[in-house]
């Protein structure tokens, strides 16, 4: 099967559905730092999440006499990073085999060291901060229900632990068997299970918080001002300026960054094609009475079967208000209605994208994030996976208000070698991009916003080349690829395309 979809990458949807982590919002969900527009400014970034917002406070807190002005479609960490799954988790084992054989081993160990470094970097900068992000660094285990993807596994692990050697924690890896799975996971019937590094945390409190500090150091952010085109002029001087339209008014500047991920193509059409919009659905549920007893989990979670995967973390139960929208779909019986009867903790499961009519690929080329969008499909799907994966001695008996506490969507994007895009745009003076992060922005994000505000200040040196791999930069040759399959049987934002995938 392929993703044939050839409907153009559009603009944020105005009304998306509301994410479990987005309630209550942000105060500063809805800021306007001036009640007007500022005309010329040393740089304009489009788009308010975890890249956008890192970028900020990266180059505020190196440069804060620059002026520097976002615009955010709608409110701010509103996309992807207000509404995901929440996991910083690696797993690069499972891209680390396909990365060797297209980008060489040199970047391969560079991916797996990159994300890997980020997700510590990221949990230890929360600490040194204070910021209340739910955060928490953990194990995680992904549980295996096909031998295909688990045999790859190993090899994987193997060729991870040669390349990379014990010095670097990315390739430690514990298996488990099958009988050590169900005893330390409380997963049934499973063919065993591998377990590294990992953690959860809540990203849209993680992105207000950047934003926060980089608003602390003179960012003028501009909630609900889309950026509806973009335009380049040669200025008096020879250098090129941009001109960035919006509904309120244009903005000039010499230096354009877009952070828009899964919109990007919108705005620079160039990308059409090269960054495809992927809609992704989670849901937050109460766990079974047993499963519940034994207090919160000890791990996070991801659930392997052959065609596809479902991810999972779990955190303090939420209250949520009585207000939420009450959501229906085709056979279930679950309602969104407030949390009466406090668990002591919430289950966040995200995935089935394999489980719609078209196996998945409408979810690709879709910017379709509102709540009746969602497929039912998907929703019913996982509805029943916690429990079928825990069995039922495991999972007790559902909760008095049943399983799903709320479901909501959000678009990724992705790129057809499953790498971000980092850097300058080639042959467009003063265009930046830091875009496409699959399902992995959380340990990738902080970092690749590093990596740009080295490179945006002339840093693009051996030190940078030391750690930042070179398969994250944009180049024509990158340009040129056309996403034109989908993911399969991958934790999501796992770099593996499948072209032409018939769906066997
Ligand atoms: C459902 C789901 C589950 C996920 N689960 C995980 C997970 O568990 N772990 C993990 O690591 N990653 C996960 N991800 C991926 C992760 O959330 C993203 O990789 C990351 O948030 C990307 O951050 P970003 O800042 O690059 O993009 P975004 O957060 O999408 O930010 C881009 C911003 O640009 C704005 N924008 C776009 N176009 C315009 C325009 N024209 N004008 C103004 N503003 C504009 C958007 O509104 C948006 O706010 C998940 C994503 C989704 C959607």
């Amino acid at each position: 099967m392929t993703s044939t979809n050839s409907a153009k990458s559009g603009p944020p949807g105005a009304s998306p559905s509301v994410s479990y982590w987005q309630q209550p919002p942000d105060p500063i969900a809805d800021l306007r730092s001036s009640s007007d527009l500022p005309q010329d400014v040393d740089l304009v970034i489009v788009g308010s999440g975890i890249s956008g917002s890192s970028i900020a406070h990266h180059l505020l807190n190196e440069k804060p006499e620059l002026k520097i002005v976002m615009l955010e479609a709608r409110q701010a960490a509103s996309g992807a990073s207000g509404r995901n799954g929440g996991h910083t988790k690696t797993a690069t084992y499972r891209s680390f085999l396909e990365n060797v054989q297209e980008v060489g081993e040199e970047d391969a160990v560079k991916v797996s060291k990159l994300e890997y470094d980020c997700m510590v970097a990221v949990h230890d900068f929360i600490k040194q901060q204070g910021m209340d992000c739910d955060a928490k660094q953990c194990d995680t285990v992904d549980i295996f229900y096909d031998q295909g993807h688990l045999d790859e596994a190993k090899i994987a692990v193997a060729k991870m632990e040669k390349l990379i050697g014990p010095s670097h924690p990315c390739s430690h890896h514990t298996f488990y068997t099958p009988e050590e799975t169900r005893k330390n996971f409380f997963c049934e019937d499973s063919l065993g299970s591998i377990k590294y590094d990992a953690g959860s945390l809540s990203a849209y409190k993680l992105t207000v918080g950047i934003l926060k500090l980089a608003l602390e150091k003179g960012l003028n952010l501009q909630t609900t001002t889309p950026a509806t085109s973009i335009t380049k002029q040669a200025s008096e001087h020879g250098k090129s300026t941009w001109t960035v339209s919006t509904p309120r008014g244009e903005i000039r500047t010499p230096t354009l960054v877009l952070a828009t991920n899964g919109y990007t193509a919108h705005l620079y059409p160039k990308l059409q094609d090269v960054i495809v919009p992927f809609r992704g659905v989670v849901t937050a549920q109460r766990p079974g009475s047993s499963v519940a007893h034994q207090g919160d989990l000890p791990t996070t979670y991801s659930f392997v079967y052959k065609e596809g995967y479902e991810y999972m973390i779990t955190r303090p139960a939420i209250d949520l208000p009585s207000t939420t929208t009450p959501a229906t779909n085709g056979t279930s019986t679950f309602t969104t209605t407030a949390n009466l009867s406090p668990n002591t903790y919430d289950i966040v499961i995200g995935g089935g994208l394999t489980k719609t009519a078209n196996q998945g690929s409408g979810e690709f080329h879709t910017i379709d994030d509102t709540s009746s969008s969602i497929p039912s499909s998907i929703i019913d799907y996982l509805n029943t996976t916690p429990a079928d994966f825990f069995g039922a001695a495991n999972w007790g008996t559902d909760h008095a208000l049943g399983r799903i506490k709320h479901v909501w969507s959000g678009i990724m994007g992705y790129s057809a070698d499953g790498h971000p895009l980092v850097g300058p745009m080639p042959g467009e003076e003063g265009l930046w991009i830091d875009a496409s992060f699959q399902g992995h922005g959380m340990v990738l994000c902080w970092l690749c916003a590093k990596a740009f505000v080295e490179m945006l200040l002339g840093r693009d040196g051996t030190e940078l080349k030391t750690w930042f791999p070179d398969c994250f930069r944009v180049t024509e040759e990158r340009l040129g690829k056309r996403f034109s399959g989908r993911l399969v049987g991958r934790e999501i934002g796992e770099a593996q395309t499948v072209n032409g995938f018939d769906g066997n």
